[in-house]
């Protein structure tokens, strides 16, 4: 049998979320219970002939409870398996999914196989599911290659009803449409309709061979995000600066990267710089980027502020969680988040 037409190998990862869950009988609120259940509500998988296999959180999880610990035990199903499989799928819940694809895109260094993270806004049980069709295409998109065995997908991401997005450029935009993730700032990896459409100049591939998949485990907590709002107190914000414990922080701007310029402002960001904290610009509109325009923008550049250009806010924090991890210092930590890794943000 030919590379390509042997029976595609694929590994399903199941972590909870709706897809998943069933609604309680007391309670009337939707609980995550078990693959097996999942699984008896596609029969439909069986028509796609391949060689499937499971591993199951347990118990499987809301993914507002999801944090770095799952997330080593995904990318160590992952390596643990890697070899053997075509391709990986994740079920995820919605609500965190976005930070997990961020999150396992930086841990999963030169990954050349598909890791497509799906769920879904309806359970699998529910007659109007989108969760049977969202993990049927994502075991398509995990399973599809060139007519040399080459996966087409060699990276972390998100497949949602119509839509492949790149993980680590997504983010949740709805709690209530089929169509719930976008990347907004970087055009889709495939268009899913009668067909499944690859939109070949988006997809990454490594640069150059760097060699076989290498995956970190270390992931430092001492983050935190700050979103500006106008009528910040100066106490309240000279608080978060000096939480104890905290080295890295994803400042939440104004427009194209915007502050207040009032002194006392510019001043506790500068003071906050000088004691060794990493502070990325990261901005609150969910579309464009932080960029030299506004004199406003300019001062908190001036304090040592990085650049976080078109990130998400989901990106840049598990970014700087995995860095941290890496035992890396706040200048090369500062370096090393105004460069992307692996797609996670334009060059320029
Ligand atoms: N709360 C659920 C979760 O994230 C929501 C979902 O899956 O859509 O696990």
């Amino acid at each position: 049998m030919s590379e390509s037409n042997r029976q595609p190998r694929i590994m399903l990862i199941y972590t909870g979320g709706t897809i998943g869950m069933i609604e309680d009988a007391v309670s009337h609120s939707l609980r995550p219970f078990d693959f097996s259940h999942l699984i008896d509500n596609v029969p439909k998988i069986k028509m796609l002939n391949y060689v499937i296999d499971n591993i199951s959180f347990n118990p499987p999880i809301d993914s507002s409870d999801m944090n770095p610990a799952h997330w080593v035990q995904i990318a160590q199903a992952i390596e643990r398996h890697y070899a053997s499989y075509d391709g990986f799928v994740v079920l995820h819940g919605t609500d965190t999914m976005a930070y997990s694809a961020s999150a396992l895109s930086f841990m999963l260094e030169n990954l050349r196989k598909p890791v497509i993270i799906t769920g879904s806004q309806l359970p699998i049980g529910e007659v109007r599911t989108d969760g049977e069709e969202n993990l049927i295409t994502a075991l398509q998109i995990a399973a599809a290659a060139d007519r040399h065995g080459t996966p087409l997908v060699q990276e972390v991401a998100i497949l949602f009803e119509n839509y492949l997005w790149r993980g680590n450029r997504s983010t949740k935009m709805s709690a209530d449409n089929f169509n719930a993730f976008k990347s907004n700032n970087y055009p889709s990896l495939a268009k899913i309709g009668l067909g499944i459409n690859f939109n070949e100049d988006a997809l990454y591939r490594l640069p150059h061979d760097r060699g076989p998949l290498r995956c970190h485990y270390e992931l430092d907590r001492g983050v935190m995000v700050i979103d500006l709002f106008p009528g910040i107190e100066r106490h309240i914000l000279e608080h978060q600066l000096a939480t104890p414990g905290v080295k890295g922080i994803v400042l939440k701007t104004y427009g194209a990267g915007n502050a207040p310029t009032v002194d006392w402002f510019n001043e506790a960001i500068r003071r906050a710089v000088e004691r060794g904290i990493v502070i990325l610009n990261v901005t609150q509109c969910v579309n464009g980027a932080v960029h030299k325009r506004y004199a406003s923008g300019d001062a908190l550049a001036a304090s040592g502020v990085v650049l976080g250009r078109d990130i998400t806010v989901e990106a840049a924090i598990t970014k700087m969680m995995f860095l941290f991890g890496m035992g890396l210092d706040a200048s090369h930590v500062r370096r090393a988040l105004s460069h992307p890794i692996c797609g996670e943000m334009s060059q320029n």
